[in-house]
This record gives structure tokens, C-alpha cells and sequence, in this order.
């Protein structure tokens, strides 16, 4: 799939041009602050909500490169604004370079285990998430993604798999964990088998059994916007987003998230992910790394937005690792032209960005284990016993 995007996209982009038609503008929803000033440290208010939200594969050049490209090279990005920094480690149980599903375990449930486990321990010990612990102190929890939201970074938060391959059962995981709200694409992990496009091999349909779970099941930008909690569902596309119209930007399905689990009286926590800075660090597709990480950088200011209003959310922007071993290499002072170079078409192992705003902030600030970051919220949302593991599986499929 990577391989066929390669090509097809240097051909579509050559055919259009050729065709005299303009493209797309790539980073045609992107607003820089119009105050470029950092955020003030909030000090003594207690926690009440989190917005934890990941680039995936989005390295300090990524964020330098689509800096430059966006709001530019003197410029300001929305994440750039957040008082408090810090460096996160990365590295899995087994493997000095991490994929997404294990350090999506560990940041969801303060665990290290093994590439391509989903939020089970190295010997398949099921750990508590971050989520499923805020949910028992009654708190609404939510997960929003350009990805599938079984793909593996959401699904650390909402489920637990011997492997991220494992889609179907994550998207019943989901269901049955009862994340609150989850916006994204995966349509098709969660339509019957002979149903056109459906990657499941049974015949559930987990859209019925989301509806039997007060969930709104929802298609489209326009149902978003007006969508009514708690339950909410929308699957935007069958697989991965477009990350264009006519879906929601993920700046917009931040925001519903925020607007709908907001409503919850004992606060919130939603993980909001930048899937595809990944894919295209991945491609080496610097103009996609842009448009993916600007458009994430919207999603960010969505949350900053509301956090400062309310005074009592913890804003939280990392990655779960490097992706391309991009480097900066040289260019016009002005940002005009760039020379880039892209070491892997793999992850790295290199420590990734945090930056932090909000009641707690302090607590991230500094040098860190990706296991650290659920251990500082459930700190602060005075969640005891955790990390922890729990004995039972979650229930079957049906039960
Ligand atoms: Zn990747």
C-alpha cells in the first residue's frame, strides 16, 4: 500500500499539472496563533479534564520542517505556545525502536511490552489503561483519530490484543470498553463480512451492537457537527481518512469531541492522534508531513482553546516515536527553499518532543519514559493503583 501511494501520487500530481488544474491548497485550514506569546504556567487548580494528543511519527524536525512551511521560519506554531517541554523516550520491551502499538500500551496503560502487542503485557497479562481507569471514577472518555480508530495507536487506549493486526476484535473492544466518543475512519472493521468493503470474517455487525450501546453511529462531517452525546460514533471513511473535504478535519472532530465530553460532569479524558505525519514520514512525503502536522497543530489549538477557558485542563502534545529520520540540512534563511534528508523509511529510535499546558503541566516537564505520561495523569486525576494489571481479559465477543 505504501509502495502504491509512491507512485500515484508523483503521477496524479503530474497528470493534474499537466492538466493545468490547480491543486489543492495543502495547508488550506491551517491558522497560525495570531498571538505568538507563550501560555502562562496555571498553578494550584486541580485537574478535571486531559486532551492527550499524539503526532504519530512526529519527530522535533517534523515539527521544525512543517514550522518553516506554515507559520515560518520566525513563525509560531499553536504547540509552540505551551510552557512546558520535555523529551520522551520511546524504546519497547523488545525492541529499541518502537511501532505504534507499544508505545501506544505505554503510554496508555504506564507499561512497557513488545512491538505489535495492543495494551497486553509481553506475556499477554492484560494492564489497566488510563482510560478505562478514568471511566471508573465516572469521567467520559473518548478517542478521535485520522486513522482507522482501531488502528494502533487508538487502540491502546480502548482495547487489548495479542496484536495490532487484530482489528476486528479492537473494534468490538472499543465498543464493549465503552469509550464514550471515537471519531475517525475504520468503517469496515465494523460492517459483516458480506457487506462491500467490510474487513471482518464473521458476520457481526458492530454498528448494531453500538447502537444497542446508546452510541449515535454517524457517516458524515455534516452528522458530526450536529451529533448529540454521550455516545457517539462517527466513521468517517472505511480504512484511513482522506484528510480532506468533504470529511472533518481533525481540528473539527477535536473540537466536537471536546463540545460533546464536556458535557460530563466528573471531567474527561480524550486522546486525539495526527495518524498520517507517520504515513507520510514513511513516503518521505515532505509536503504531506506539512499538510499532516499543521493540520494536527489545529487539532491542537482546538484543545489550548478550550483548556484556557476552562483552567482546569491538562493539555498534553507528544509523539509515540520518530518516523524517516528526517534531518534539515540546509536552505534560504527565509525558509523558501529547503534541503531535506530522510534517513530511514522506517522509525527511529531517537526521544521525541513534549510539550505541556495547563493545571500539572510541570509534572511532564524534563527528561521521560514514554510510561511516564499515564503515570503523571493518573497522578493528577488521583487515580490509585497504577499502573496495575488486571487478571480477567475483557468479556468475550457477544457476551
Ligand atoms: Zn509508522
Amino acid at each position: 500500500m505504501l509502495h502504491c501511494r509512491k507512485l500515484f501520487i508523483p503521477l496524479l500530481i503530474a497528470l493534474l499539472t499537466a492538466a493545468g488544474w490547480a491543486l489543492p491548497a495543502d495547508s488550506s485550514f491551517y491558522q497560525p496563533p495570531a498571538d505568538q506569546s507563550q501560555l502562562p504556567i496555571i498553578k494550584g487548580n486541580k485537574v478535571k479534564n486531559i486532551i492527550f494528543l499524539i503526532g504519530d511519527g512526529m519527530s522535533i524536525s517534523t515539527v521544525s520542517y512543517a514550522r518553516i512551511k506554515g507559520p515560518g521560519v520566525a513563525g509560531a506554531l499553536h504547540m509552540d505556545r505551551m510552557p512546558i517541554a520535555g523529551f520522551i523516550r520511546t524504546s519497547s520491551a523488545d525492541h529499541l525502536v518502537t511501532d505504534s502499538a507499544a508505545a501506544s500500551s505505554a503510554m496508555a496503560c504506564g507499561i512497557k511490552t513488545n512491538n505489535g502487542r495492543i495494551s497486553r503485557t509481553p506475556n499477554g497479562d492484560m494492564p489497566l489503561s488510563i482510560m478505562a481507569a478514568a471511566k471508573a471514577r465516572g469521567m467520559a472518555t473518548g478517542l478521535v483519530a485520522t486513522s482507522s480508530v482501531t488502528h494502533a495507536t487508538p487502540a491502546g487506549f480502548g482495547a487489548h490484543t495479542m496484536s495490532r493486526k487484530e482489528q476486528p476484535l479492537i473494534a468490538e473492544h472499543l465498543l464493549l470498553n465503552g469509550i464514550d466518543v471515537m471519531l475517525g475512519g475504520g468503517y469496515s472493521f465494523f460492517i459483516p463480512k458480506s457487506e462491500t468493503g467490510s474487513r471482518r470474517a464473521d458476520e457481526r455487525n458492530l454498528l448494531d451492537l453500538a447502537r444497542t450501546k446508546n452510541y449515535a453511529v454517524i457517516r458524515t462531517r455534516e452528522e458530526l457537527m450536529a451529533a448529540r452525546g454521550p455516545r457517539v460514533l462517527g466513521l468517517f471513511a472505511d480504512e484511513g481518512m482522506q484528510t480532506m473535504r468533504p470529511e472533518p478535519t481533525i481540528a473539527e472532530m477535536t473540537a466536537r469531541a471536546i463540545d460533546l465530553l464536556k458535557e460530563s460532569k466528573k471531567g474527561f479524558i480524550v486522546m486525539i492522534e495526527g495518524s498520517q505525519i507517520d504515513w507520510a514520514n514513511h513516503d518521505h512525503n515532505a509536503e504531506n508531513s506539512v499538510r499532516q502536522t499543521l493540520d494536527f497543530d489545529m487539532a491542537v489549538a482546538e484543545a489550548l482553546k478550550f483548556a484556557q477557558k476552562d483552567k482546569h485542563t491538562l493539555v498534553v502534545v507528544t509523539a509515540d516515536h520518530e518516523t524517516g529520520g528526517l534531518s534539515i540540512n540546509g536552505g534560504n534563511v527565509d525558509g523558501s527553499e529547503v534541503e531535506l534528508h530522510w534517513s530511514t523509511d522506517g522509525h527511529s529510535g531517537a526521544t521525541v518532543p513534549l510539550y505541556a499546558y495547563g493545571p500539572g503541566a510541570k509534572l511532564l516537564s524534563g527528561f521521560h519514559e514514554n510510561t511516564d505520561i499515564p503515570k503523571a495523569f493518573s497522578r493528577l486525576l488521583k487515580i490509585e493503583n497504577f499502573p496495575a494489571i488486571i487478571e480477567k481479559a475483557p468479556a468475550e465477543p457477544g457476551q
